[in-house]
C-alpha cells in the first residue's frame, strides 16, 4: 500500500476533527491532531503541557521547533507506516517546511467556513469531561440530559481567544494553500457533516 498523508486545513469550528475522524474510519490510518497532543500533554501534567498551557490557552501558536518535533515523534511510530491524516498542522510556512523535508504531504482539503460561522460554532462548542465527545448547544443532536451536566468548554473556546485564533489563521496558515498549489482541494464546511464527508471522499478518489 502507498503511504497517504493527507491534511485538513480550515478555520477553528469547520469540522476538521469530525471529517478526521470518518476519514480514519474509512482510509484505516491514523487521525493526527497536534493541539490534542498538546492537550493530552497538559491533562498529564507532563513537561511539555506545563510549557504550552498558557499559550493555548490564549489561543496563541507554540514555537514551530516544538510542535514540529512533537509531531516527528508521533508520525514516526508504527501506525502511521501507511499514511495519517493531519489536523491542525501545519500552521506556519515553517511548519509546512519542517515537515516537507521530512516525509511529502500527498493532498491538502481545506473545509472553508465564514468566520461568523466559526464564531458562532466555537462559543458554543461543548465537551462531555468523561467520553470526550463533543457537542454543539445550537445544533442537533442535543446532548442528553444526564451528558449535560457533566459538559466542559474548552479554555480557548472563548470570543476573545476565538478572534484571535481566526486571526492567525488567517494571517499564517493561509498563505500555505499557496505553497502546496495543485495539491489543494476546497470543500464548502458550512454544508451537513455526510455532504461534507460525502464531498471528500468523492475529491480523494479523483
Ligand atoms: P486546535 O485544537 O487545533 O485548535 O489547537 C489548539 C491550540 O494548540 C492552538 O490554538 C495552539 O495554541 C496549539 N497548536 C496546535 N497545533 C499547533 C501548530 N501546528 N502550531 C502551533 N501551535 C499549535
Amino acid at each position: 500500500m502507498t503511504k497517504r498523508i493527507i491534511c485538513l486545513f480550515g478555520p477553528q469550528g469547520s469540522g476538521k476533527g469530525t471529517q478526521a475522524k470518518i476519514l480514519t474510519a474509512q482510509l484505516h490510518i491514523p487521525h493526527i491532531s497536534t493541539g490534542d497532543l498538546f492537550r493530552a500533554a497538559i491533562a498529564s501534567r507532563a513537561e511539555l503541557g506545563k510549557q504550552v498551557e498558557g499559550i493555548l490557552n490564549k489561543g496563541e501558536l507554540v514555537s514551530d521547533e516544538l510542535t514540529f518535533n512533537l509531531l516527528k515523534e508521533r508520525i514516526s511510530q508504527n501506525d502511521c507506516k501507511a499514511g495519517f491524516i493531519l489536523d491542525g498542522y501545519p500552521r506556519t510556512l515553517t511548519q509546512a517546511q519542517l515537515l516537507d523535508d521530512f516525509m511529502n504531504v500527498d493532498v491538502v482539503i481545506v473545509l472553508e467556513i465564514s468566520d461568523a460561522e466559526s464564531l458562532k460554532r466555537l462559543t458554543n462548542r461543548r465537551q462531555d469531561s468523561i467520553t470526550g465527545a463533543i457537542y454543539n448547544l445550537y445544533t442537533v443532536p442535543k446532548p442528553p440530559k444526564e451528558i449535560e451536566r457533566r459538559l466542559i468548554q474548552r479554555a480557548d473556546d472563548t470570543a476573545e481567544a476565538i478572534e484571535k485564533r481566526l486571526k492567525k489563521y488567517h494571517q499564517q496558515t493561509e498563505p500555505l494553500f499557496l505553497y502546496y498549489k495543485n495539491k489543494v482541494i476546497r470543500v464548502n464546511g458550512e454544508q451537513s457533516i455526510e455532504r461534507v464527508a460525502g464531498d471528500i471522499e468523492r475529491a480523494l478518489v479523483l
